[in-house]
């Protein structure tokens, strides 16, 4: 099966960002990794205007998309409310998410891991489009530390999700850990995905780890999007066009156009008035320094 590559940027990236982007720009982007050739895009989040302002608006963002053939449009619900708002859009697949540990659910979506298996359980039966499920944590956990993969693997194989995703939330994994519970995971007769962060310098190989073991499916965000640039633990997702770049060299056909890529993450540089994770932006595709 064909590599997809999911830019999360729009969604888990500028969450993350200290000011709210207006709908219409936070569109502009996702039509920006469209025209660069990503095959799929989290583009929006359904909450609560005033608990996280970055995603307010959600309706205006998917009103403003030019949809392009071959892009796939996601957005990510985290209760049967933003379920009830995407289904009255035309967004193409429902993501949903839930964390390994007790801890991280309580934590992050004030439930515990039994309610908040409940809660995704549900809107999954609901779906009326493809759905993925995420599971938060899969590798290491902020507050129970390690993270039992048998655990992982138990909670995945009770999801009713047409696709499965498993997310090194903080950046504590290495490749072999990747490679090991995406094999197991595989093994519920699913396609599977990995979202890895860069935090401990890991990311990029976690994903060459995770494609060479069997998944189809990688997130990663333009630019490097995705941790907080004013918190002390920042925890940035893996650069989309580092991401390309990598795979790209090693023969794996990605479908996507790095150098329209690049200026995106420029255009992104520009607009948030801060230089971003992303290295492949500054350094250039090639070798040869530019006159
Ligand atoms: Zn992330």
């Amino acid at each position: 099966m064909a590599l997809t590559l999911c830019d999360v940027g729009p969604r888990d990236g500028l969450q993350n960002e200290p000011d709210a982007l207006a709908p219409a720009v936070r569109a502009e982007l996702i039509n920006k990794l469209a025209a660069a050739g990503l095959p799929r895009i989290e583009a929006v989040s359904f909450v609560r205007d005033d608990r996280i302002p970055q995603m307010a608006g959600a309706e205006e963002v998917v009103a403003e998309i030019e949809r392009r053939d071959g892009v796939e449009y996601a957005g990510l619900v985290l209760n049967e409310q933003g379920f009830e708002r995407l289904r009255a859009t035309g967004l193409d697949r429902v993501n949903v998410t839930l964390g390994a540990t007790d801890t991280f659910n309580r934590r992050n979506g004030n439930a515990s891991l039994v309610e908040a298996t409940a809660r995704v359980e549900r809107i999954l039966a609901e779906a009326d489009r493809p759905t993925t499920a995420t599971i938060s944590v899969a590798f290491g956990c902020p507050f129970e530390g390690e993270v039992d993969p048998g655990v992982v693997v138990e909670l995945a194989g009770r999801l009713e999700a047409d696709e499965l995703g498993l997310a090194d939330t903080i950046g504590v994994a290495t490749p072999s850990a990747v490679r090991s519970l995406v094999k197991r995971t595989l093994a519920l007769g699913k396609p599977v995905g990995f979202h890895g962060h860069n935090t401990r310098n890991t990311g990029y190989a976690n994903a060459l780890a995770a494609l060479e073991a069997g998944a189809t499916v990688l997130d990663a965000s333009i630019g490097g999007l995705g941790g907080c640039p004013y918190a002390p633990r920042a925890t940035g997702n893996i650069a989309t066009e580092d991401l390309v770049y990598l795979l790209e060299g090693e023969g794996i056909e990605t479908g996507v156009d790095l150098d329209a890529l690049i200026h995106v993450s420029q255009w992104l540089e520009t607009l948030l008035g801060r230089q971003l994770e992303g290295q492949v932006y500054r350094a250039g595709v090639s070798a040869v320094a530019s006159p």
